[in-house]
């Protein structure tokens, strides 16, 4: 079975991040929409990062108008 976000279901998504992401602001991305999870490695050491959109409001709307991203190849400028 899988899992398929739609605008039924959106509502569940936003509630599930009021309740355990939401301060002041998200504790996600800080508001910016999206999150770089790149250089995010598994413990075996399987490089799995990304750029995401959040799952709060701000990167709902980002995800429903197309909003460009920073792209996964670019330099990632963690700090190390
Ligand atoms: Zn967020």
């Amino acid at each position: 079975m899988s899992f398929k976000l739609n605008a039924k279901n959106l509502g569940i998504v936003t509630a599930y991040w009021l309740e355990h992401y939401m301060t002041d602001h998200c504790t996600l991305c800080g508001n910016h929409g999206w999150i770089d999870t790149r250089g995010t490695r598994t413990p075996a050491g399987k490089d799995v990062g990304r750029v995401n959109y959040c799952i709060c409001p701000n990167g709902q709307q980002l995800r429903a108008i197309g909003a460009k991203l920073p792209s996964n190849t670019e330099e990632h400028n963690a700090e190390v």
